[in-house]
Parts: structure tokens; sequence; C-alpha cells
């Protein structure tokens, strides 16, 4: 599949068209025209590939991980912008890919997009990538999308790998319900202010760490939201692949205990546990709450472990600090 066979006068992909998400009788959906319907080398008059913006995840370890629409994608794209072309032309590379590459970060995002925009405009078909997995996902995209939608220009996704999900699937924990909190802040006072407001979330949560912020932030998860089932996803789709499985404050002993792990890191911890109410044994970790904690905390860190409501604790550990007095 070359460029060459491609018009330039690209079509704009019909975003909201009277065909968009609907099912002719007898068959499935076609799918969208784009970079990757390109006609083959020589093959004669073939429709012009569409315009637009292409939101390409590429793997997050592994490089078979890739899907074949991506490369295709890759390959028809006039540019590609990307975080690293160091990182990106190795994956280029791979697959035998010279599609021009240019850089879309953090650091430089607010004077590069409106080029983006302009060669949008123009009629281009412009891929983005990350460095690994699916772009905007704890990585740059977001307000470039937002500005492509706001011009009313196409955007379509080549949808593949990201950690997060990887890891979710793998934990053993519940995937019906869960949310994804990316980094949690570095500072610990600001960490713990997330996880308090992410306790209340009945659902599985999943965060990105960094290894040396790992054990620290087991243990606030512990104090936090209690004593949950969790896992640490590492190196995911990579050679030392590794999950480690448990419950919160072991896996926060495992690594204080062992040390910054190699590699890149997902935290999946399951939901909080719904305790029958026996409420002599809540009263008795109440009281043990409260040898380290205010009233207020204690009852946080009840509600999280137990799912019990947070006014209710907040009343009976207030009843057991009196009658300690
Ligand atoms: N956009 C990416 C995605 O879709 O997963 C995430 C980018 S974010 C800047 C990078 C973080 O993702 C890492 O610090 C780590 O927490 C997580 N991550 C990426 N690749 C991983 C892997 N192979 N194994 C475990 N975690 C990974």
């Amino acid at each position: 599949m070359g460029k060459s066979g491609g018009s330039t006068s690209a079509a704009r992909a019909t975003s909201g068209s009277s065909d968009e998400g609907r099912e002719p009788s007898g068959g499935p959906a076609p799918s969208k025209p784009d970079p990757a319907d390109l006609p083959v080398e020589g093959a004669g008059e073939a429709p012009a590939p569409a315009s637009g913006l292409y939101l390409v995840a590429t793997p997050i370890g592994n490089l078979g991980d890739i899907s074949l629409r991506a490369l295709a994608v890759l390959r028809g794209a006039d540019r590609i912008y990307c975080e690293d072309t160091r990182i990106t032309a190795r994956l280029l590379s791979r697959y035998d890919i010279g599609t021009p590459l240019q850089t879309y970060h953090d650091h430089n995002a607010e004077a590069v997009r409106p080029a983006i925009l302009a060669a949008l405009q123009r009629g281009e078909r412009v891929a983005l990538v990350s460095d690994a997995g699916t772009p905007l996902i704890s990585d740059p995209g977001y307000k470039l999308v937002r500005a492509a939608i706001a011009e009313n220009l196409p955007v379509t996704a080549a949808p593949g790998p990201s950690a997060a999900l990887t890891a979710l699937i793998l934990s053993g924990l519940p995937p019906d319900t869960f949310l994804f909190a990316g980094f949690l802040p570095k500072p610990q006072a600001a960490r713990r202010r997330a996880l308090v407001r992410w306790a209340a979330f009945e659902s599985t949560l999943i965060f990105y760490e960094a290894p040396p912020r790992l054990a620290a932030s087991l243990s606030d998860m512990t104090e936090i939201l209690g004593l949950r089932q969790a896992a640490v996803a590492r190196e995911l789709t990579k050679l030392h692949e590794e999950l480690r499985r448990g419950r919160l404050d072991d896996l926060a002993a495992h690594y204080r205990q062992a040390g910054a792990p190699r590699g890149e890191i997902v935290i999946v911890v399951g939901p909080c546990e719904a305790v029958s109410p026996d409420m002599d044994e809540v009263d008795r970790r109440l009281r043990e709450a409260l040898a380290a904690l205010g009233v207020r905390d204690a009852a946080l860190k009840l509600a999280a472990e137990t799912g019990l409501p947070r006014g209710e604790l907040y009343r009976r550990a207030l009843a057991l600090r009196e009658e300690k007095r």
C-alpha cells in the first residue's frame, strides 16, 4: 500500500452523517473509509481516503500488539504527531513505515496545535500517537481533539492497547464498574486528599504509578481505602510481566521491604467489601482506628473498609470517644 494513489482532494469523513451508526439489513455496517483504504500501488482508480485526525493506539511493550488497521493508518497518513520521535521511529522502522514524524507533547502543544488544525482544514490525514498505549489516556491529545471537534473537523480512532484496561482484566478484580484515576499527585498531602475523594466510589479503582512512589502510595491506600484486595501490574506485555495480587497492606509491606521495582506499573484496587454489620466488630475496628486517627478520619476509614454510611460511623466514633473520657 502506498501513498501515491491517494487523491490530494481528500474527502471529509462525514461525522454525523445520516449513514452513521445505521446497520443496513443483511449485513454489518460498512467500516469508515480511512487511510487503511488507500489503494494498492498501480491498482487503478480508488476512492479518495478520508482526511481527518486519527487517534492511533500503539503497543505498551510488545510491538506485536499493534493492530493491522493502526499500521495502515500510520502508513497512509500524511504525517504523524508523536511525543518523542525516537520512540515512534522505532515502531515505524519495525513495520517499514516512512510517514514523516513531528512532535506534539506537553511542552509544545500550544504552539503546534494551530498547525495541526490548519493541516486538517487543508484536508490532510493526520495521525496522533503517544509513546505507548492510547493517546489522551494520561497522555497529550485531549485539547487537540476538543479543538478539532469545535472546528467541526473529522476525528476518529484506531483503538488498541492501554495499560489501564490490560491491568484491569488481569487483576482478578471486578471489571463491571471501574474508575480510572490516572496518576495520583506526587506530594503526599495532595495524594491523600485525592484518595479520600476516590474512596467514596463503589468501584474498582485504577491508578498509574511510578516505581519510586509505589510503596508510599500503597501505604496511603491502605490507610485511606482500607484493607481492600488489589493488584500491582508491572511491565505488562513485556518479557518480565508480573501481576502481584493481594491485600493492600500486604502489597505495601512487600514493596517497602523489596524496594522500588523496575519498569512501569499500574495499581488496581478492588471496591470496598460490604461486611455484615456486626456492630461489636465495627466498634472494635473503630476503637482501633481512633487510637491513631481523629473521629472524622476514623469514620471515613471504616466507611471505606465496610461500606457502612459515614454519618452513622461518625456518630458511633463520637460515642466511643466520649465513652473513653
Ligand atoms: N497512554 C498510555 C496508556 O494508554 O496506557 C499511558 C501513558 S502514561 C504516560 C504511562 C504510564 O502507563 C506508566 O507510568 C505506567 O503507569 C502505565 N504503563 C504504560 N505501559 C505499561 C506497561 N507495559 N505495564 C504497566 N504499566 C504501564
